[in-house]
Formats: structure tokens, sequence, C-alpha cells
């Protein structure tokens, strides 16, 4: 299976505003089907900007309803399908996205509801069968009611998005097994954040999964001042764990870039 991540935006919570970077979301391509997770402010325009076409859009996965996740999911939604003419695709959200909640509206209209072919509201410990994929939905602690993260099953190896969170005792069982982690890393080294997770949370997690690679991405602005790049090379440091900072534009084959995922394929078979 052919696999291929790209960053269309690595901006999160404050840094968004000012547009110091974009929060376009994350492509995953994996043998020609085209997953975008949390397509936020920016989608269309860095999508063009780097050459993705939105249309090839087989699945959205939405992880809670905060603007930089969600902001642009149904225009994407109006590209994908033709603006509803070629009733396509599957839209996999947590539920306050989908569907509202006490709170919230939805943030999906009624009419983009009506031109996906799927739709499905995921929670906690839920499972979604698509074939060679699976997608689970993970614990997460943050202000949003019904945010989760995705752990994403494929048949060369397992990714976890966190989502966002902040750091709690249970997230080792949740991301058990992950060969690649990608981690919304808020804030940088010392700082404080009760929503998000920070550099030092991401060292105790990645000390606890031990995944084959790290990348953080989803950067606050305290975050850009310290120097996402410079972040991850402490996070490898401590944990001896590959990481990478994610930069808008920034593209991978994750296997090919990894020796030890690359290590870990050639050893299942
Ligand atoms: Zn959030």
């Amino acid at each position: 299976m052919d696999s291929q991540i790209y960053f269309l935006g690595t901006a999160g919570s404050d840094a968004m505003q000012s547009q110091l970077r974009s929060s376009a979301g994350i492509i995953l391509k994996l043998d020609g089907f085209q997953i975008h997770i949390d397509p936020g402010p920016g989608t269309l325009t860095r999508a063009k900007d780097y050459g993705i076409n939105l249309k090839h859009t087989d699945l959205i996965l939405v992880s809670h309803n905060h603007l930089t996740h969600c902001n642009d999911m149904n225009a994407l939604i109006e590209a994908m399908t033709y603006s509803g003419l070629d009733k396509r695709g599957i839209l996999i959200g947590d539920e306050a996205t989908i569907y509202g909640s006490n709170f919230d509206k939805p943030i999906l209209t009624r009419k983009h509801t009506t031109y996906l072919e799927k739709i499905n509201s995921l929670k906690v410990g839920e499972r979604i069968n698509l074939g060679t994929i699976k997608i689970q939905g993970l614990k997460t602690k943050h202000s949003a009611e019904y945010g989760i993260g995705f752990k994403i099953f494929t048949d060369k190896f397992i990714l976890t998005y966190t989502g966002d969170t902040s750091y709690f005792s249970g997230l080792k069982e949740e991301y058990l097994d992950s060969n690649i982690l990608i981690a919304n890393t808020v804030k940088p080294f010392n700082s404080k954040d009760e929503h998000n997770l920070n550099s030092e949370d991401v060292v105790k997690i990645v000390n606890d999964v031990k995944p084959q690679l790290t990348i953080i991405t989803h950067f606050g602005k305290q975050m850009l001042s310290a120097q996402p790049t410079y972040e991850a090379r402490e996070i490898q440091r401590l944990t001896k764990i590959q990481t990478i900072a994610a930069k808008d534009g920034f593209a991978i084959d994750p296997v090919s870039y990894s020796p030890k995922l690359r290590q870990k394929m050639l050893d299942r078979y």
C-alpha cells in the first residue's frame, strides 16, 4: 500500500487567528484512498497551493467542533461532491460536529448532509470498518465535550492522531501499538495548558507507547516562538524515537522516511 501524509496546516489555537500558519488539516493518502483529517480554516486555498485535489477526498475525519478542526468541513464536502451533483464520500466525526450538543448547533449543515454517501458519528472506543482501513475513536480530555482522537488501522501501519487533548494517565492504553503518532502539541516545554499537550507530555506519551515515528503539529503562538524544530529535536533526544516538527506543506511517505518503521513492516512479513 502506497502511503503519503501531507500537512496542509500546522497551526493550533491562538496561532490560527493571526494566520501565523494555516489550520487546513492533514491529508493521508493510502493506495489512492484520500483521507482529510480536521479541515480547519484555509482548507480550499492551501489544498490548491500544495497541489492536492480535494475532489479525490474519500473520507473526512473531524475530531471536534473547535474551528481549527472543522471550520471548512462544509466547503470541503462542497468541493468533493461537485456541490452535491456527485453524491459520494464518507464523513466520520464526533457527535457534536455532526448532530450538535446541548450547547452547540451541528457544524454539518442539513444541505451538506444530503451530499454525502455515508455519515457516522464516532464515540470513544467505537471502530468503523472501511475495508482495508479501520477507524477507532480515541479518548481525549479537552474543552470539547464530545471530542475524540483517531486510530487509523491500515494493512501497513497503525497511525494515531491525538486530536486535541491534555495529558492523562489512560492515554498509554488508547495509543498502544501505534507505529506513527501525530501529536497536537500546542505548547512547548516548561509551559502549562490544561486543555492541550505540551512537549513534556509528548515525551511521556512517546516513552510509554514507543511508536517508530512521532510527528508534532497544531502549534500555538508560544510553541512557534520556541521553534517546533528545536522542540522536536529535544523530544527525540529524550525518547530516542525519530521525531519531526511538521510545517505547512510538509509531505512524507512515512515508511520510506523512517528506517525503524520500514524495519517494523519487514519484521511483520
Ligand atoms: Zn480544540
